[in-house]
Parts: C-alpha cells; structure tokens; sequence
C-alpha cells in the first residue's frame, strides 16, 4: 500500500482523502507552515514543502481553499480563514462579508480549491477545483463550515449549509480538486 502524507490536522478533510483514496494509506501531519503566499496554489506549496523531508520517499500533499467575490476583486481570496482579522472567527469572517457587499448587485463569486502534491521524486504537481455561485444577503443552513450558510452554488437554490455532505463534495470545489487529486496518482 502506498503512503500519502497528508499536510493537515482537519480531521473531515483526513476522512474525505481516505474515501477518495481507499487503496492508499493516509497519513495526517500539521505542517505548523506560516501560509505566506498570495495564491492558494503558492500556500499549498509551502505547506506540502515544510512536511516533506520528513517524508523520505512518500507522497505528500497539502491543500488550501477559500472563497473569491468578484464584486470584491477576489476577496477575501487567500486571506479567507483570516477576513475579519481573528483567525478562524467565522461568525466575524461571515458578518464582514455580508457588510462588504451591502447595496451590491453583482453577488457572483466561487469556491477555489488547490492541492500541492510532490511526489516521492520531490516533483511537483498542482490541481484545482472550482465551484461557482452566488452570496446570500443572509445566512441559511446548518451544514458545513465556513461560509457555507452565505453561499448558493450555481445550479442549486439551496445554500452550501444546505446540502448534505454527500451533495456538497460532489460538487464542491475540494471535491472536484480531489477528483483531479486522484486522477494524478492513477487512482
Ligand atoms: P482551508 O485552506 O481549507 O483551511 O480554508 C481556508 C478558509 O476558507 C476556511 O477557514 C473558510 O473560511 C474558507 N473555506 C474553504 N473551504 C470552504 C468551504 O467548503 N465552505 C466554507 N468555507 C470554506
């Protein structure tokens, strides 16, 4: 069985990589990585580098996510964890969002998913998942995390916080990164 380093200690993102993933042990490791890029692309990078000489010989990945306005220039983009300034305050992160888009018309936005993996040559792959939509002028929902309760996705009238886990990955911008994940390694 081969051994994929998993650069996290989220444990709903572990279990979702070990459904995607059933023939290949998984294996969670904080990178403790200060994510310093201004691309998501760029922070998994730096979070799948940190862990990897730790790894001799594994496959490592890491990912990072957040969500982009278009009103907003592509906010709150990379910084999405730390909108409202306090690290993963939701309530503040969702609250600023709402107020930053009082009175505007144009609510599009997406979901951006990117997963770093180097391979046990130290080479390095990148894939990405989108998942488009628009952001509520209020919340609605139970589900999920996040901003999950602001944002419909394309195609839905319900918001992500909505739907069932089973729903959300298939068309979620980590799931369909994951799709891509498992495609590179031959899964
Ligand atoms: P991370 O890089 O996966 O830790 O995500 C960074 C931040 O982006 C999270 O703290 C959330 O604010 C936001 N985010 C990423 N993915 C999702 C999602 O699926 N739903 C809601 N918020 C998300």
């Amino acid at each position: 069985m081969k051994t994929l380093v998993v650069a996290t200690h989220n444990k709903n993102k572990i279990r979702e990589i070990s459904q995607i993933l059933p023939d290949w042990e998984i294996v969670a490791e904080d990178s403790g990585a200060e994510e310093t890029a201004e691309t998501f692309a760029g922070n998994a990078l730096i979070k799948a580098k940190a862990i990897a000489p730790r790894h001799p010989g594994a496959w490592v990945m890491a990912d990072d996510s957040g969500l982009e306005v278009n009103a907003l220039g592509g906010a709150p983009g990379v910084r999405s964890a730390r909108y409202a300034g306090e690290d993963g305050n939701t309530p503040a992160n969702n609250a600023l969002l709402l107020k930053n888009l009082t009175g505007i018309a144009d609510r599009r936005a997406r979901f951006v998913c990117a997963i770093a993996l180097l391979d046990p040559e130290g080479h390095e792959h990148v894939v990405t998942g989108h998942c488009p939509g628009v952001i509520r002028t209020a919340a609605s929902g139970a589900n999920g995390f996040g901003y999950d309760p602001l944002f419909e996705p394309d195609g839905f009238d319900r918001t992500f916080a909505e739907l069932s886990p089973e729903e959300k990955n298939a068309i979620s911008h980590r799931g369909r990164a994951l799709a891509e994940l498992r495609r590179v390694l031959g899964g």
